[in-house]
Formats: structure tokens, sequence, C-alpha cells
């Protein structure tokens, strides 16, 4: 451990960035998706239906596909999930529709729902057709706060049924964790911009960026100003590792620099260690593991505490980690960072393992050499948005935002939807149902 910490940039030759950050899933071709869409027996107790957290009619839009009617199978998504181009990317299909496909068995495979998804909704996209309609001016104003899926999920369904749409948004771009987290691989040719471009065509939703609510405007004043407001504040900030030192050079948290890759035009200017440490077993652990291979580090080691079938990345994406060459280690907690020179060039690990149910450390311990060190264990709510008042709905033993099956939070006038509340896990197409739910729920209070 007495090298110096080697974190550099331009680690591959200037054609490999491209090649490793290609579409992890390329699209299917026209005969590519006629074939797949053959391969549905469309069922018509439909389980993947069910399993779509959005409860997109499957069935109905793969048929479509099979008689070359494109536009109406982007209807049948985009009627239930208006960001069904990037859900089509981003889902956890192995998971949600297709692990309940019915031919996902030993013998066979399921039809390849996100793949017909992203072919339908691709070519709706490529023609910028609006797609829905606003119903009359109901003379209603709505205020959404965040611009990731969530509050904008929220804010088209609301302009669809007539409302007009505020959407005030911290930073200087919408769209959220679509536009600032997920895997660069995964979302590739700017889609996430072009499906918001396409989303805000339909008309009456104004956006206002660069506006945190909390800080720029109280949550009290828009609750003055509007006749309801919706809350999709997202996830903030990253958990602490609650190791001594971890705020030192060389320790790093992995949303934030997942964002930067994001933002960056050059990804050879992105500097990246040589060895790398990443802590955690969700999507984000496997995310920035995978990326800092793709940036050229030569040793990458993703630390989980438990055992595979704990882990809250799926199945596909660990198995796309090991492919990358990510050396998962289950089982292992951090116990310390090895500091030199108050930078972190190292960490100790502990073997933990589970007794009578109750995961314990079993004092087996290893040093490994790290250049950074990755935290991704999990995001937390960075409560700004909330006034005095509003902080009685947070749940503070859950650390999230308490809302009822409508997504109405217990504060009159005020829903809120997706990471920030406690519904389901934190993917992208439960935030986009949080919001369509929250839409259908304010209208109905808005006509009563
Ligand atoms: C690294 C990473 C990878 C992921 N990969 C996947 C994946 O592959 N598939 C998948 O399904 N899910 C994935 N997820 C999860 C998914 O991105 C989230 O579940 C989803 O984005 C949640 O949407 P949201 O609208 O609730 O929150 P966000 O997307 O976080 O959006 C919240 C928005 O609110 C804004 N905001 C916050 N506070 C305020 C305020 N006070 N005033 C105004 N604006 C505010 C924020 O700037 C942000 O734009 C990933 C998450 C991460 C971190
Ligand atoms: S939104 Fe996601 S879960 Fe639902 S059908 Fe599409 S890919 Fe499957």
């Amino acid at each position: 451990m007495s090298a110096p910490r080697d974190v550099a940039g331009k680690r591959l030759p200037a054609g490999q960035y491209a090649d490793n950050f290609a579409d992890l899933k390329p699209p299917l071709d026209t005969h590519q998706a006629a074939v797949e869409s053959d391969r549905c027996y469309f069922c018509y107790d439909a389980p993947c239906t069910l399993a779509c957290p959005t409860h997109i009619d499957i069935p109905s839009f793969i048929y479509k596909i099979r008689s070359g009617n494109l536009a109406g199978s982007a209807r049948d998504i985009l009627a239930e999930n208006i960001f069904g181009a990037m859900c089509a990317r981003v889902c956890p299909v192995e998971d949600l529709c297709e692990g309940a496909c019915v031919r996902n068995t030993a013998e066979d495979k399921p039809v390849a729902i996100g793949l017909l998804q992203r072919h339908a909704t691709d070519a709706l996209l490529a023609t910028d057709k609006p797609l829905f309609a606003r119903a009359p001016a109901s003379g209603k104003r709505v205020a959404v706060v965040g611009g990731g899926p969530a509050g904008l999920a929220c804010a088209h369904r609301l302009a669809m049924l007539g409302h007009d749409v505020s959407v005030f948004e911290a930073r200087a771009k919408l769209g959220g964790l679509n536009e600032h987290g997920i895997a660069a691989y995964k979302v590739k040719d700017n889609i996430a911009q072009r499906e918001i471009d396409w989303l805000l065509s339909i008309g009456g939703i104004s956006v206002r960026t660069g506006q945190r609510v909390g800080v720029d405007i109280a949550l009290a004043q828009l609750r003055h100003d509007f006749d309801a407001v919706f809350l999709g504040i997202g996830l903030g900030a990253v958990n602490a590792l609650g190791l001594d030192g971890e705020s030192v050079p060389g320790v790093f948290d992995a949303v934030r620099y997942i964002e930067d890759l994001r933002q960056s035009n050059d990804l050879s200017s992105l500097p990246v260690g040589r060895r790398v440490v990443v802590i955690g077993g969700g999507m984000t652990a496997i995310d920035i593991a995978v990326q800092a291979r793709k940036l050229g580090a030569d040793e990458v080691t993703l630390l989980y505490r438990r055992g595979s079938g704990q882990m809250g990345a799926s199945g596909y994406e660990r198995e796309l980690a090991q492919s990358q060459g990510v050396n998962v280690r289950f089982w292992s907690r951090p116990r310390r960072l090895v500091l030199r020179d108050g930078e972190a060039v190292g960490i100790e690990i502990e073997r933990t393992e589970l007794v009578a149910g109750k995961l314990v450390a079993t004092g087996a311990t290893q040093v490994l050499a790290a250049d950074m060190v990755f935290k991704a264990i999990g995001q937390t709510l960075v409560p700004d948005a909330l006034d005095k008042d509003a902080l009685g709905i947070l749940d503070t033993s859950a650390g999230k935002l308490r809302v009822d099956e409508n997504r109405r939070t217990s504060l009159a006038g005020v829903w809120a939807g997706g990471d920030c509340v406690g519904t389901s896990k934190d993917l992208t197409v439960a935030a986009v149902q949080d919001g369509k739910l929250a839409a259908i729920d304010i209208d109905r209070a808005l006509r009563a």
C-alpha cells in the first residue's frame, strides 16, 4: 500500500470508449420485431400485464406490432406508461413482465417484451406526434415539485385531463435520474431528453428549472398559489458508510460520479482508479462497478455484505457485472478505510455470515488496495422541500414520505410519489405509476 493513488483519465485508446458504452441491448429491426411478436401467446389473463407496475396491456401492444400498427402499439404502451421508451430500456424485465411470461421456462425463453416496447415507442418518438390530446381546460392549476419520472408522469396526465401544470425542478435540466443516474450504456442517443421533449409537446405544462422548492420558493407558497401540489423529489443524498474518514479524498459518492459521467461529452476525460472498490448491492453499485470497468479500471471489486439472493440488483445485472470482469464478493463488509497522508488508499474488509438469521461479522479480515472507494449503499431523502408543517408527512422510521394508495399525503392538497415515498421498489416504472395514480386522484379531488 505504498504506491500513490493511481487515478487518471484516458486509460483506454480513444476509439474504445464508444465501443465500451455502446447500446447494451441494441434495438430490433422490423423483421426481428415481427418474428419476436409472433412468439407471444396473447394469454387472456396476461401474467406479464399484472407483473408490469404500470399494467400496460402487453398482449395488445404486441399484437399491434405483429399487424404492423406501430402507432396503435405505442398508444397502448404510452396510455399506461408515458415513459414507455425509457422503461423499455431500463426496467429490470427479468423480475417484472418478462419474468412472468409463460414462455419463461427452462426449455424456452420469455418474449422480449422490453425490446418490443422499445421498437414501438422509438418509432413513435421518431415521428414527434403528440398522440394524446388535452381535455377541455378545467381552470385548475397544479404545482409539480421535481422533474423526474414521477413528477413528469404526473404532469403529463394532469395536462391530458385539462389542468394547467407548473413543474419546479431544482436542477438545470429535467429528467431526474433518467437524465442523471441511469447507466449510460442503457440510454443512448439522448433518449431521456427526447422522450421528455415529446411528452411536453402535449402543452399545458410550464417548466421552471433551477427552482429548488424549500429554498427558492416555499411549499406553503405553492399550496397557497395552486389548487394541488405533487411532490416527486426523489432521494437526493447517498447513505453514509459509517466509517471514520469517509469524507477524505479517495472516497466517492457513486451517484454523484455517475451524474458527471452521464453529463460528460468526453468520457475519456473522466478520471478513474486503476483499482476500484464499490460498496453496495443495488443497481447503483452494479452501475458504478460496470462503468468503472468500461472507463478502463483494471480491477473492480464489488463488496456486498449478504449473499447473491438478497442483492437489490437483479440476477441479470449481477451477471452483467461479472461478465464485465467485476469481482463480486458476497458476505463482505467494509470495516475500516486505510488512510495515508489523509487519503484513502485501501479498505479493510471483514467476512460476514448469518447466525440464526442474523448477519454477524466473523472477525476474518483482509485489506484491499484501492485508488477509489465508491459508496453505493442506497440513497436517502433530503427533506428540504418540506416546510415545518409538512414534516409531519415524513415517516421518520422509514425516512420516506407517507402516502395512501392514491398517493395522497396527510397534508391537505399535497400528493407525493416516486422514490421519495415508500410504496414500492425504487424503479423508474414504479415512479411513473405513482405519478399517474396521483394525477388521477388529484383530478378526482379537483372535480369533486
Ligand atoms: C445510479 C442509478 C441507476 C439506476 N438504474 C435504474 C435502472 O436501470 N432501472 C430502473 O428502473 N431504475 C433505476 N434507478 C432508479 C430510478 O432512476 C428511480 O427509481 C427513478 O428515477 C425515481 O424517479 P423520481 O421521479 O421519484 O425521482 P428522481 O428521478 O430522483 O427525480 C427527482 C427530481 O426532483 C428534483 N428535486 C429534488 N428536490 C427538489 C426540490 N426541493 N425542488 C425542486 N426539485 C427537486 C431532483 O433534482 C430530480 O430531478 C437507478 C437509480 C440510480 C441512482
Ligand atoms: S414498463 Fe417495464 S415492466 Fe412494464 S411492460 Fe414495459 S418493460 Fe415490462
